[in-house]
């Protein structure tokens, strides 16, 4: 019997639309089933795009306060928080507009409703106390994630925030503390900071924005302490008490010292956990690890035809751009197209946060666990002439490269505008270009660009301004 859909794709975030749109693209027939009102997911909705709204509106705020350094005076500076959430809210509409405009030109279907696996090889679409009974040649799983909280914590959208709640305040709280030093907490806690709440960052890891180079961990808790915002690393949250006025917490050091404060708002950024309840996962055969879903280099889990891409998916990072390339991968291989499985070391991370940090490939200490002979090597903004022009305010480009051919194996950077200047280093990468591909490209003055050659002139010891 024919079936309803070549493919249909449960989630119409990063990870689903592209992939909807490519499977389009391949000339099959394609339903993307949506619980929200609106395609576009967390990224769209509730993440990426409207957080880094408020960083650039952020930005823009500190760049009128620093005008008089570059000879521009303004007059007094005022920010109206209510008037930037409905700016903010624009631009997300604008896009979720955009992505179903795709889906009409593409001839996709939108579908809502929510998406469950029934076993049989169909998916079961129920919105508004009914369900239908859709069937498909191949299915795609892309249900996001959410955020986690701390057991017995109760969101509350006037104080105890999730990174939902945050992006609609129409105030600027005299404080804030964050849990949690990963991206959302380091983003977070630079707008809030710039915007002038009294900002403290509470991380149990030794370091902020753990997963990134120790320098960076280390050049970003200086740049955040100059910029006044209180970083207390080894701190775990072990006691959250909605006050009164606000939150106390109650936090205990590496030394296992008791630590207390209290703030007005309390953001919890603790990581995200996977939605895969509910999705038919034991019906259709599809074990989960703590909540994930494991899948092949092709994207396609334990039950033949069934794939599943983005914050699902195990060892995946829970980043918009992983979960669209994985959404190519997925589609080019239920279309039957040559692909070659997504090569994780060449997949880029990008903080928002001021200073701004980017990397791709292995860190240091994980290139020297790894068994690598080393170079690396070091430049710092402070030697380039854009940088200055924009205002010079710190940072640096690392290499991390194998001795022996000069690989590229990991690129490090913190600093204005680093996560556009890390695509230098990812095409580099992945094109299999080498320390002397940089080295020799040459590169326009004055750009940040030029502080990436210099950090790959580096590797020789022939770096000219440092
Ligand atoms: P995360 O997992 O990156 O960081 C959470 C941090 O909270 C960890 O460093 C952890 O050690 C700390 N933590 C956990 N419990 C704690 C406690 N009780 N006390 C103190 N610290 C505690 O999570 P996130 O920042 O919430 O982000 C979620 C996901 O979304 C991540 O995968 C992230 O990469 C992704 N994301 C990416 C971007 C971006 O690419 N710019 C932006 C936002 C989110």
């Amino acid at each position: 019997m024919a079936k309803d859909y070549d493919v249909l794709i449960v989630g119409g975030g990063p990870g689903g639309y592209v992939a909807a749109i490519r499977s389009a693209q391949y000339g099959l027939k394609v339903g993307v089933i949506e619980k929200a009102p609106k395609p576009g997911g967390t990224c769209l909705h509730v993440g990426c795009i409207p957080t880094k709204a408020l960083l650039h509106f952020a930005e823009v705020y500190e760049d009128v306060l620093r005008a008089d350094d570059f000879g521009i005076s303004a007059g007094p500076v005022r920010v109206d928080m209510a008037k930037m959430r409905d700016k903010k809210q624009q631009i997300v509409d604008r896009h979720a507009a955009g992505i179903e405009s795709l889906f009409k030109k593409h001839d996709i279907a939108l579908i809502p409703g929510r998406g469950r696996l029934t076993g049989d090889g169909a998916v079961e679409v129920s919105a508004g106390g009914g369900a239908k009974k859709l069937t498909a040649g191949a299915v795609i799983l892309a249900t996001g994630s959410e955020a986690r909280t701390i057991p017995g914590l109760e969101i509350d959208p006037r104080r105890i925030l999730t990174n939902v709640e945050i992006l609609d305040q129409t105030e600027i709280p005299a404080s804030l503390a964050i849990i949690g030093a990963g991206a959302v907490g380091v983003e977070f806690a630079s707008i809030y900071r710039s915007f002038g709440a009294e900002v403290t960052l509470l991380e149990m890891l030794p370091r902020l924005v753990p997963v990134e180079d120790e320098e960076v961990s280390a050049e970003l808790a200086r740049a955040f302490r100059k910029r006044g915002i209180k970083v207390l690393t080894g701190a775990k949250v072990e006691r959250i008490e909605p006050s009164p006025d606000g939150v106390s917490l109650a936090y205990a050091n590496a030394d296992g010292e008791q630590g207390a404060l209290t703030a007005e708002k309390l953001l919890v950024a603790v990581g995200r956990k996977p939605n895969t309840e509910n999705i038919g996962l034991e019906d259709a055969g599809i074990p989960t690890e703590r909540g994930f879903i494991a899948v092949d280099a092709f994207m396609e889990t334990a039950c033949k035809g069934v794939f599943a891409v983005g914050d699902i998916v195990a060892g995946s990072p829970q980043l918009a751009h992983t979960a669209s390339a994985e959404g190519l991968v997925a589609a080019a291989r239920i279309a039957g197209k040559q692909v070659e499985p997504l090569d994780y070391n060449r997949n880029p991370s990008c903080t928002y946060c001021e200073p701004q940090i980017a990397s791709v490939g292995l860190t240091e200490a994980r290139a020297r666990e790894a068994g690598h002979e080393l170079k690396v090597s070091k430049f710092n903004f402070a030697g380039n002439g854009k940088a200055s022009i924009l205002g010079g305010r710190g940072g640096f480009v690392k290499v991390v490269a194998d001795e022996k051919y000069g690989e590229i194996l990991g690129v490090h950077i913190i600093g204005p505008q680093a996560t556009e200047s890390i695509h230098e280093a990812v095409v580099a990468m992945q094109a299999e270009g080498t320390v002397e591909t940089m080295t020799t490209a040459v590169h326009a003055h004055p750009t940040l660009a030029e502080a990436v050659q210099e950090a790959f002139n580096g590797i020789y010891g022939l770096t000219i301004n440092g």
